[in-house]
């Protein structure tokens, strides 16, 4: 399953403006939210697609508050989840 095909143009956009992170931060970064895309997630980030990224507050409308399991020392993350879907 090409991970990059589920990347809309919206998300595209995202991904110019932010970076993604290349490792889980240890804390909760002050100031910005922690948001992943759809796939499903892993231990690596970038490992088959999972990409991870911060971004401002508050939320973008299409970021959907996970509860996957994934980096759950932090507060809280996001889900990016387009509407196109
Ligand atoms: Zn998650």
């Amino acid at each position: 399953m090409p991970a990059f095909a589920e990347i809309n143009p919206m998300e595209l956009h995202m991904v110019a403006i932010n970076e993604y992170l290349t490792r889980v931060p240890g804390t909760m970064p002050v100031g910005k939210i922690v948001v992943h895309n759809r796939v499903k997630w892993q231990r690596t980030l970038g490992l088959d697609g999972f990409r991870a990224w911060l971004d401002d507050p508050p939320p973008k409308e299409h970021y959907k508050l996970c509860t996957c399991g994934w980096a759950p020392h932090l507060k809280a993350h996001y889900r990016s989840a387009p509407p196109s879907k």
